[in-house]
């Protein structure tokens, strides 16, 4: 295996951080930049005495200058309630952190791999979502800043591959779950164990019968190495996340269940635009990339609650008050 200097913009999240393990320990000389908007430095502590990791506290908003041969572009934030707390920042964040890792790549002849989302599907009337489908996006609603946001990301980095020739991939990242998760970022996972293992109780939106499917992280993070690692022809978008699909109620069970815990299963309003189904279609993945999710939901959501068991509530710092 070739050294390489690789970038995690975004590096100290909860994806990054498992993203810059795995790179480490793989030998590469990793620079994490993060400007802990939805993170803390706990996530990469760990990492700080190691030779070959970096960590620089920045905002991809603003250009940076660095010599590398990969970057991963992660910054942003990815939990809806911390997304839309500042939705012009978030809209900043995704357009200008595109064009800069994207000016970064074409001034080093880098690699640049995009961190996109399945939201760029919006609501979808297609099921499961293959990469070809357009998607069924609110321009103007309260989501738009990131879904918006992560499909002009897309839309750089296609016309810079088109008109510059710069080395792209671009993964459409499905929910991922797992250790790290911040215990205040409000996603369903999150909010889930956190409320099951206090005996609180556990908050349903709408009837609960809406769908997600749930990638753990482990399989993600690989699967991200291996796009990565794929043939320069295979530009993507393609497609990650786990085929199976739960309903946020089954989801709510199987977590009490799994914590023992007494918690009651409460309904509140549903979120405007809250997709109603989603669900990859990862033939591509599968036939390109030879990857698919290995991690059964039962197994780990037991390693999430595990970590979950381990972390003191109280040395998070909630984002935003939106959890
Ligand atoms: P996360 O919030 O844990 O990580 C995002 C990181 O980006 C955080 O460390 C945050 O502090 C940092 N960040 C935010 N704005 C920044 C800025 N302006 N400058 C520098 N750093 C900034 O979320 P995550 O789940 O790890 O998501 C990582 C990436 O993957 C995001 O781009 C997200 O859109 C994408 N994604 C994640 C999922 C998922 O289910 N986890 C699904 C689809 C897409
Ligand atoms: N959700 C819920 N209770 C919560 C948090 C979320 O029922 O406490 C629902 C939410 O309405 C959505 C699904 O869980 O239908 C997934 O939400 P999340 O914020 O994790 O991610 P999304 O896939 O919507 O970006």
């Amino acid at each position: 295996m070739s050294i390489k200097r690789v970038l995690v913009t975004g590096g100290a999240g909860f994806l990054g951080s498992h993203l810059c393990d795995r790179l480490v320990q793989a030998g590469h000389d990793v620079v994490c930049v993060d400007n802990f908007f939805t993170s803390q430095k706990q996530n990469v502590a760990h990492l700080l005495a190691r030779p070959n990791f970096e960590l620089i506290r920045h905002d991809v908003t603003h250009p940076l200058f660095l010599e590398v041969d990969e970057i991963y572009n992660l910054a942003c934030p990815a939990a809806p309630g911390h997304y839309q707390y500042n939705p012009i920042k978030t809209m900043k964040t995704s357009v200008l952190g595109a064009i800069h890792v994207l000016g970064m790549a074409r001034r080093c002849r880098a690699k640049v791999l995009q961190a996109s989302t399945s939201e760029v599907y919006g609501d979808p009337d297609v099921h499961p979502q293959p990469e070809s489908y357009r998607g069924s996006v609110n321009p103007i609603g309260p989501r738009a800043c990131y879904d918006e946001g992560k499909r002009a990301a897309e839309t750089l980095f296609l016309d810079y591959h088109r008109m510059n020739r710069i080395n792209i991939r671009v993964v459409r990242i499905f929910n991922t779950y797992g250790p790290r998760m911040h215990p205040f970022d409000g996603r369903v996972v999150s909010n889930f164990i956190r409320q099951a293992l206090r005996g609180e109780d556990v908050t349903l939106f709408g009837d609960g019968s809406q769908t997600r499917s749930f990638c753990y992280v482990d399989d993600l993070v690989d699967g991200m190495m291996r796009m990565m690692g794929a043939p320069d022809t295979l530009v993507g978008p393609v497609n990650l996340g786990n085929p199976i699909e739960v309903t946020m109620r089954e989801l709510a069970e199987r977590i009490v269940e799994i914590v023992g815990s007494r918690s009651k299963l409460v309904y509140r309003p549903i979120p405007q635009d809250d997709p109603r189904r989603r669900c990859p279609d990862i033939s591509l993945a599968k036939r390109e990339l030879g990857w698919e999710p290995r991690t059964p939901l039962a197994e780990g959501l037991a390693k999430t609650i595990e970590y979950f068991r381990t972390i003191r509530f109280e040395d998070f710092r909630a984002p935003t008050p939106n959890y």
